[in-house]
């Protein structure tokens, strides 16, 4: 049976509880889940019945009905007697909700609670006819519950439950993996709802039709700050095409810290599916240090069941990815000889054989975008600013194409272990690699009286939310003593416009905004994630073979990232 989505309406009142339902089913969702727990107060509250009553009449979808005490992290404090009485009257009715749903605590607590709950809904030992059905739910809002096998189990072993649900606070990504598994064993033969709760949750409820799970949560609107890692309907339909997962679906992602506003998901699910490629791609966040990159990756590697076929990886694992590769003798690891070579990597491929492969895709990022505006780099000055990740890959990806680089970097000593560390891995052909004169306190005016052919910003200045959004590394007026023909590209994506392209446009020179280096990395990992692989054997545009796919991929990437850039401009 397909995984469904189910949207929770937080009842405030019928009307515009009913209208979000409405709005629910138009954008593709097949239930809601009423929570009426701030709509009834308990013992004598007529009017909050009624409302119960209606919205299980009226709902355009198949609907839960669920009063959460407070207790178990909702709103109700009202006595359980009530709200069970209620949930006898909604059972009951002509159209009753399809599901009710009642915590495992509550309905254990008692003989009492637990016989009249079970007269509200069917179950092999119902003699009326009803068409309702228990969901029996725990949740822990701190964390993995300490005795969840045993619950879990106890819960599966109630006759009267229908459907088994537990969510709890994910605190790392692998808590993902055991509740995707508890989808998959449905304890007791029983549909199961398994989700993690928090920014870390989101595998659980993306990939719950992978694992044959009942169904996920999404909401209506954008509720990340209200409940992260909840998608949204629109998100869980149109990014992760939650309709077309199936168990045979290939999972990849992003790993870094933080992830929540890469653009990659966007771009690598939409190749994914203009290609008809059976994958999806997720946020995958994992705290900065070795330990938790290194627990995390082998644990999403040796899942049997998730296909983890890949990722990009981003700040602050780029060194971490290759280390692993050295270091773990569980499995084959092939690093690519210009990762090897760059001594960074932001790409992992995992072949059907469990062979992973570890590439640099940033160099091609940087280099792509300079030979499509200079030509042949062979012999071109091109300053570059920084001497971090992207500043390695883009120095040994220049180098090689001929280019003579000149690094300059606040820190000098930094520049000059860079320049070091790159020179004893570049090919004979290559051109050479220089620490640049820096100003006094860092600036980077100077970099002006170098002649150089082009200037590659690889520091977060100008970033928008960074250490300094706002500000140029080189202002228009030292732009102007460059070669007219010179070229200025910022690594930079946010916002598009840094201010040193804005000086570069005021000196009348080229420029090369931050998404061309981010697509040009993307396409080349899509193509490697894909295997330019198309489902059935079928190819098409995107997938063609020689530079046509790719460039159909670089205009389709290239029109997400800026819409997507475009419209979080402001934020
Ligand atoms: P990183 O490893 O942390 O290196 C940052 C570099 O910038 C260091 O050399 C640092 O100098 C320098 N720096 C930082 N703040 C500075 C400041 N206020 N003034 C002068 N220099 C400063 O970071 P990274 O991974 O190389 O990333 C750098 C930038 O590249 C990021 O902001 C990101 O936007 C961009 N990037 C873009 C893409 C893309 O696809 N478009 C991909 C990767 C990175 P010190 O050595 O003195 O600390």
């Amino acid at each position: 049976m397909p995984s469904l989505v189910c949207v929770p309406i937080m009842v405030e009142d019928a009307a515009s509880a009913l209208a979000d339902a409405e709005h629910a089913r138009a954008l593709g969702a097949d239930l809601v889940e009423f929570r009426i727990d701030q709509a009834f107060s308990g013992e004598g509250d007529a009017e909050g019945a009624r409302l119960a009553e209606r919205l299980a009449g009226e709902s355009p979808l198949p609907c839960i009905v669920t009063c959460r005490p407070a207790y178990e992290g909702g709103y109700y404090d009202g006595d359980d007697a009530a709200r069970v009485s209620l949930f006898e009257r909604l059972g009951a009715l002509d159209r009753p909700p399809r599901y009710l749903d009642a915590e495992h605590v509550a309905y254990t607590r008692s003989a009492n609670i637990k016989q009249k709950i079970n007269l509200a809904v069917e179950h092999p030992g119902q003699v009326r006819d009803l068409h309702t059905s228990l969901i029996l739910s725990h949740h822990d809002f701190g964390g993995r519950p300490a005795n969840l096998m045993q619950t879990v189990a106890a819960m599966a072993s109630e006759p009267a439950a229908a459907v088994l649900k537990v969510a709890y606070r994910a605190r790392s990504l692998r808590d993902n993996l055991e509740l995707l598994e508890l989808q998959r064993e449905r304890p007791g033969g029983k549909p199961m709802i398994a989700l993690g709760m928090g920014e870390f949750g989101l595998m659980s409820r993306v990939l719950a039709p992978k694992f044959g799970g009942f169904l996920t949560f999404a909401s209506l609107r954008d509720s990340s700050a209200t409940a992260p890692g909840q998608p949204t309907v629109a998100e869980l339909l149109a990014r992760y095409r939650f309709r077309s997962i199936s168990h045979r679906t290939r999972v990849f992602g992003v790993v870094g810290w933080p992830v929540g506003h890469s653009l990659s998901p966007l771009v690598h699910n939409a190749a994914f599916e203009a290609m008809g490629f059976d994958g999806v791609y997720l946020p995958l966040p994992i705290p900065p240090e070795w330990e938790h990159f290194k627990a995390t990756m082998l644990a999403l590697l040796d899942e049997p069941h998730l296909t983890f076929r890949g990722c990009s990886v981003t700040i602050p694992h780029k060194e971490h990815l290759l280390r692993l590769a050295r270091e773990d003798r569980s499995r084959a690891w092939v690093v690519d000889e210009l990762a090897d070579r760059i001594g960074a990597a932001n790409t992992l491929s995992v072949g059907d054989d469990g062979i992973c492969r570890v590439l640099n895709t940033d160099a091609a990022g940087v280099v792509g975008p300079l030979e499509a505006a200079l030509g042949d780099l062979r012999s071109v000055n091109i300053a570059v600013l920084g001497a971090g990740g992207a500043a390695r890959a883009a120095a040994f990806g220049l180098a090689e194409r001929g280019a003579n680089v000149l690094l300059y970097n606040r820190t000098r000593d930094r520049a000059e272990a860079l320049r070091d560390e790159l020179a004893q891995r570049l090919s004979p052909g290559a051109g050479k690699i220089v620490v640049g004169a820096s100003e006094a306190g860092g600036g980077f005016g100077r970099v002006c009286e170098s002649c150089c052919g082009a200037i590659v910003n690889c520091t977060p200045i100008g970033m928008a939310g960074g250490p300094s959004a706002g500000a140029s590394p080189i202002d228009a007026e030292s732009l102007k003593k460059v070669d007219s023909s010179a070229v200025v590209m910022d690594t930079v994506y946010r916002p598009l416009e840094t201010p040193l392209l804005a000086a570069a446009r005021a000196a009348g020179l080229r420029s090369i905004d931050g998404l061309a280096m981010f697509v040009a990395q993307a396409v080349r990992q899509s193509e490697i994630f894909t295997g330019g692989m198309v489902e059935g054997g079928r190819q098409n545009a995107y997938s063609g073979p020689s530079g046509a796919g790719s460039d159909a991929l670089t205009r389709l990437f290239g029109r997400i990232c800026q819409e997507a850039v475009d419209s979080t401009s402001d934020r």
